[in-house]
């Protein structure tokens, strides 16, 4: 069944050829028990090797069931190995990080056969030797003869055809040499045994044949077959190791070095705890800022003014070099002695907003859907009357600190106020004629409010129940004034105006009820005052429309009376357009306020307000002014921009830990060699072996992997606890889960690559030379 045909090896050390093997020709019996005898360096070793095909021989043939191996492939060799031999070595060569049963199966688990099938048979050949009761148990808790049945164990287990053993008796005493012997008689009833000994008696005793090597040559045999006959049905069950199989040996192993593992996968754990925190923060932080974006600056309203300040980039930029110290401005403190006119009107930056009524109309035609609020400040002045003691006087509405507010675009009236403001007593508006009065975080409200309402304002605190109902009222132009020739004056005596007070005309208005900015939405888009329904103000336009003064006004080229406005002067428009605008004759707002839904919509709202100037005249567009941008851009980006640097130093530690991943393995698979040789004797493929030590640095990337995250996650309470005290700023650092998942799988796969030249070494080692280290 086995026959070598003048086989040679040498193996060349530098300039020296060993010669090994000098023309090896023999021929084994399907079942013999044959003992090569021959003195140290004959070439009894190589011989046995390249009979398991463990070595290469460099002539010859070695004939298989008939066949050739000439042309045998790795693979071949590694099925050959696993299927057909089975190797019994003088330091028992056992896997020293499994147990018993792991070691005697894993020539089974090479060739894929199922758990159950293997632990049978394992278990099988345990008791044949005598060892069914240690099979939990690990090499190194066993004597030297246990060690040695387990080696035989194993080498049965896959029920080879044939079993070589070199020298399996040489590190035994006498006693348990003979059982060993027997042992191995009684498995050479129904097998082809070569066995090496030095011992010529052991092998007088108990093989069938003895063949004697002396320098490479077979010098006798004493019972030599010359022609071997052979059936050549052979096939070979190719061998292959899974990657669980691998990780569960990779595993074994790591278990015996757990506090080097532990370390080696903590020290490489830096990088990713360094890369997870910052994430966190900046994730953090973009959270914030994103709450922030949503919160407050979404409350940011886009504002249409009559006049509208152009925004000059460059005017931008060279602001922020002044704040920033980078200005080197030319043309500064000049020294020459002279001064420089310049026209300040002709260089002011403004733009003048013609708000038509068409303009309105499109802001009228907006999707509601965008906006969360919609505001108008009219430019109309209300003639307000209070009653103080039975004496009516007008009320100097500038003191009021009136602001209109703005109408949800639900069609709810009252949605943003309701949205925005807590009602702290009464009502929220229901009617153009309740008012409400808008109070500061300290429910403080200014005197100047009170006394122009007419409420006593020299107490400590004043009730709520003292304010609200409280009455004022608003009366008309025509009431209000009389026209005397070309001169309007007032109808009656201001000292006392009583009578225009009880007038059925005057309308009522009262405070219904004390609003305040809710805990949280930081924008105040009321002025702490008085705040009023914009349904007033139109009713007031309303009714100027077609009142006397208006009209006399309007033919009047003079101006004859000093309004007071809500809106302050700008300075652009002329006198008599803001007279006109001031005694209500002007339906169009002096400004416009957008609140758009959220951040996105603003984005559409602005595009909306820009589509309106596609194509129009530069003194035709509307310029609107939205503050919440510039700020936005700038943040974000100086986040970025410092996660990068971060990220960039935190990789560093993370190239250092793939240097040192691949130190450990390459010491691994120093200390591991002598496994590769026994797992390359046992059939596996270099890939298998490859595999292996993949499967170590799988082990340790994941651990290192996941300990990083871990970390990282612990680190971010305290990281937060100080955030907290330094900044107010409540879970800054949140780990988001995506980034955890895929730092563990870059720890993976840089620890995996870490380990790929070690891992490919591996295997590439010669077997025979890797089972001889120690
Ligand atoms: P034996 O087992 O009979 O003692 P070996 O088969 O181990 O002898 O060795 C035969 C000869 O080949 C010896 O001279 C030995 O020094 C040499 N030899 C064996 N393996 C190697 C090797 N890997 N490199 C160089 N020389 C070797
Ligand atoms: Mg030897």
């Amino acid at each position: 069944m086995l026959s070598l045909k003048n086989i040679k090896k040498s193996y060349v050390t530098g300039e020296f050829k060993q010669v090994a093997l000098n023309g090896v020709s023999l021929s084994f019996r399907q079942n013999e028990f044959v003992a090569i005898l021959g003195p140290s360096g004959s070439g009894k070793t190589t011989c046995l090797n390249v009979i398991g095909g463990l070595d290469n021989y460099d002539s010859g043939d070695l004939i298989i069931n008939g066949k050739s191996t000439r042309e045998f492939k790795d693979s071949d060799w590694d099925a050959y190995r696993n299927n057909s031999i089975g190797f019994v070595f003088q330091s028992y060569n056992l896997i020293s990080h499994l147990s018993i049963l792991d070691n005697v199966e894993m020539g089974m688990t090479l060739s894929g056969v199922s758990s159950s099938e293997k632990h049978e048979k394992a278990m099988e050949v345990l008791e044949r030797v005598g060892l069914k009761e240690h099979v939990h148990k690990r090499p190194n808790q066993l004597s030297g003869g246990q060690m040695q049945r387990v080696a035989i164990a194993r080498a049965l287990a896959n029920d080879p055809d044939i079993i070589l053993a070199d020298e399996p008796t040489g590190a035994l005493d006498t006693k348990t040499s003979i059982q060993i012997m027997d042992l191995i008689k009684d498995i050479a009833k129904d097998k082809l045994v070569i066995m090496v000994t030095h011992n010529p008696e052991l092998a007088k005793e108990y093989a069938d044949r003895i063949v004697e090597f002396r320098d490479g040559n077979v010098i006798s045999d004493t019972n030599s077959l010359e022609d071997e006959k052979s059936n050549t049905s052979y096939s070979l069950r190719k061998t292959s190791m899974s990657f669980l199989t691998a990780l569960k040996l990779s595993g074994m192993n790591i278990r015996t070095k757990k506090w080097r593992t532990f370390l080696t996968a903590f020290a490489s754990s830096i990088g990713i705890i360094g890369i997870a925190l910052i994430l966190s923060l900046s994730n953090g932080f973009d959270k914030q800022i994103d709450m922030f974006e949503t919160d407050t600056l979404s409350g940011f309203p886009i504002m249409i003014n009559q006049t509208a300040t152009e925004i000059d980039v460059n005017d931008m930029k060279s602001q922020r070099n002044k704040m920033l110290g980078l200005d080197k401005e030319e043309g500064k403190y000049p020294d020459s002695e002279v001064i420089y006119p310049y026209n300040a009107e002709e260089n002011r930056r403004t733009h003048k907003n013609n708000l038509t009524e068409d303009y309105v109309k499109y802001i009228e035609d907006i999707d509601k859907s965008l906006l969360s609020g919609l505001g108008y400040t009219r430019l109309v002045n209300m003639n307000i009357l209070k009653m103080v003691d039975d004496t009516a006087t007008t009320i100097n509405t500038k003191d009021l600190n009136l602001s209109s507010y703005p109408i949800s675009t639900d069609g709810n009236k009252i949605g943003y106020l309701e949205k925005n403001y807590d009602l702290l007593y009464g009502n929220y508006p229901e009617t153009m004629n309740d008012l409400v009065l808008v109070v500061d975080e300290y429910n403080k409200i200014d005197t100047k409010v009170l006394e122009a309402l007419g409420i006593s304002s020299n107490l400590e605190e004043i009730n709520f129940n003292n304010i609200v109902g409280h009455e004022i009222k608003a009366v008309l132009n025509d009431d209000y004034y009389k026209k005397v020739g070309n001169f309007f004056t007032l109808s009656v005596n201001p000292s006392d105006m009583s009578e225009l007070y009880n007038n059925e005309r005057a309308i009522p208005l009262k405070i219904a009820g004390i609003i305040r900015l809710k805990d949280g939405v930081d924008i105040s888009l009321l002025s702490n005052g008085i705040s009023y329904s914009d349904d007033l103000s139109k009713y007031f336009i309303e009714k100027s429309k077609d009142s006397e003064v208006v009209k006399a006004q309007q033919e009047a080229d003079y101006n004859v009376f000093t309004g007071q406005s809500f809106a302050e002067d700008n300075g652009t428009s002329n006198a008599k357009e803001s007279l006109l605008a001031s005694l209500g004759a002007t339906e169009v707002p002096y400004m416009i306020t957008l609140y758009p839904k959220d951040f996105t919509t603003k984005d559409e709202v602005i595009s909306y307000l820009d589509s309106w100037n596609d194509g129009k005249d530069k003194e035709d567009m509307i310029i609107y002014n939205d503050m919440a941008s510039t700020f936005v851009s700038l943040s974000s980006g100086i986040m970025d921009a410092i996660t990068m640097v971060l990220i960039a130093f935190a990789a560093i530690s993370l190239v250092v830990s793939l240097i040192m991943v691949s130190i450990i393995t390459y010491i691994s698979v120093l200390e591991r060699t002598k496994e590769i040789g026994v797992l390359r004797a046992l059939g596996a493929r270099k890939k298998d072996i490859t595999r292996v030590f993949n499967a170590e640095t799988f082990i340790i990337g994941s651990l290192s992997g996941f300990l990083g995250i871990l970390i990282a996650w612990l680190l971010t309470f305290p990281t937060n606890h100080i955030l907290y005290k330094v900044t107010d700023l409540e879970n800054v650092a949140v780990l988001n889960p995506i980034h955890a998942i895929l730092l563990v799988i870059i720890s993976v796969t840089l620890t995996i690559l870490g380990g790929f030249i070690p891992a490919k070494m591996a295997s590439k080692k010669d077997p025979v030379e890797a089972l001889r280290t120690e």
